[in-house]
């Protein structure tokens, strides 16, 4: 598990001013990976740091011989993929020099600084694109709370399943239909069956909601046949991002029965473009989620020591809401929720462990979401399935504007932050998707 190093020093400030900025989520002590190119003109899409308000163009800094080694060349790819296949110890070089970079009293700065004006791209100039190449996408299903909201909703008398408390439960979903913060949602077609009906119908989902959860890309993966142990399974995690499993409720619940979610979930999945290393997490890490007393232990193959002590991630996590009315009237977006990705039963650790124990390989790009992350309480319930208890409990904003579900125009975005005493706070940018009308 990637420890601290002078990458993490609280002390350490950037010359790009904007990223010293006490709410800036893309501090020195951040440095995530996305890939971007310039909306100005055609060129090709490559790896970059953000910084401040800033990219720090690495297959530029490449070229110029301010960072070096196998994982510098992987950054002139148009996708991570080359970087997440390897090693963490490739990773945290680069991520030294890039700091070296960066910081105002790193070994490169001055170099780094003389050419500012062609390694330097404002953010606000730049098409972000999926950082990755995805080739499988599970999505997990590991906050207790929602699982037992959601299933105190199907079955009152029996919410949690019998195996919640010993599988990390999960489902396949699509790769395909992954897409970057920004690129619009179309409301889908499919067929769902009204309440007393004889059969259902096919047309515009009723009942679209939006999941906020913690993504997470594999690194390095494992041959087919040869499971990570949970005690290596961190080794194997690239880093983070935000994902919002939209969902279609009524097409998840006519479909749903016995093979589980598919096209109420395959339409759009949407992540952050800005992926948060494992590495940069490091001072974030904490216990992992305490289970009551009377919970059974974690089988021997998803027990760690170290993961129980260090596997927690203290992630803060919002949803925030804007309606086309609040835009039209110049009204913010609402906060509609706050959790925390340690309100996860299970750690990441876990989830990959249990994924490869049958010997099911992993591939680096990879994705994998972590479920609805919903807290205990109601303003912590990470979908409007819970928040609005199905729709009976209609969440009304500061405008007088009602919702069950999202409505054409909402326009949906997650963000999260992790702070902690001693360490510099570091966000994961936005994850944003408005909805459009079916076709
Ligand atoms: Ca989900």
């Amino acid at each position: 598990m990637s420890a601290l190093n002078p990458t993490h020093d609280p002390k350490r400030r950037s010359w790009v001013e904007t990223a010293n900025a006490r709410e800036a989520a893309f501090p020195v002590q951040n440095l995530p990976y996305g890939v971007f190119r310039r909306k100005s003109g055609p060129e090709a899409a490559r790896a970059g740091t953000a910084i401040g308000d800033q990219i720090l163009d690495l297959a530029g800094a490449r070229r110029a011989g301010l960072i070096d080694g196998r994982a510098a060349d992987a950054c002139s790819e148009p996708t991570l993929n080359r970087l997440m296949a390897l090693a963490p110890a490739d990773w945290t070089r680069l991520r030294q020099q890039i700091s070296d970079c960066l910081a105002t009293d790193g070994e490169r700065a001055d170099d780094c600084r003389r050419r500012a004006a062609e390694l330097l791209v404002p953010i606000a100039d730049a098409t972000l694109e999926l950082p990755a190449e995805i080739g499988d996408f599970t999505d997990f299903f590991t906050s207790i709370y929602h699982a037992t909201n959601t299933g105190t909703m199907m079955r009152p008398d029996s919410p949690l399943m019998p195996n919640f408390k010993y599988v990390p439960t999960a489902y396949h979903s699509r790769a395909s239909s992954v897409v970057v913060s920004g690129a619009p949602v179309r409301r889908p077609n499919g067929q769902a069956i009204d309440p007393g009906a004889a059969a259902p119908r096919f047309g515009p989902s009723r009942l679209l909601d939006y999941e906020c959860e913690l993504g997470f890309f594999i690194g390095a993966g494992n041959r087919l046949g040869e499971p990570i142990p949970v005690a290596r399974a961190t080794e194997h995690i690239f880093g983070f991002c935000l994902l919002n499993d939209w969902s279609a409720r009524d097409i998840q619940g006519w479909e749903g029965q016995p093979l589980g979610p598919f096209l109420g979930k395959s339409f759009s999945t949407t992540i952050s473009p800005w992926v948060v290393t494992t590495e940069a997490l490091a001072p974030f890490r904490g216990p992992a989620f305490v289970r009551a007393a009377g919970d059974p232990a974690p089988l021997a193959h998803l027990a760690s020591a170290d993961d129980a002590a260090r596997g927690g991630l203290d992630i803060v996590m919002e949803v925030w809401l804007q309606t086309a009315r609040m835009r039209q009237e110049g009204a913010a977006a609402v906060r509609l929720s706050q959790s925390n990705a340690n309100d996860c039963y299970w750690t990441v650790a876990q989830m990959v462990a249990h994924h490869t124990s049958n010997g099911c390989n992993l591939r680096p790009g990879d994705l994998c979401g972590s479920g609805t992350v919903s807290g205990k309480d109601k303003g912590s319930y990470g979908c409007m399935l819970e928040m609005t208890w199905r729709g009976t409990q209609p969440v009304t904003l500061p405008n007088g504007e009602q919702r069950n579900f999202l409505e054409d125009g909402d326009e949906l975005a997650l963000r999260a932050h992790c702070a902690r005493a001693g360490a510099v706070s570091i966000g994961f940018g936005e994850c944003r998707g408005l909805v459009e009308p079916a076709r």
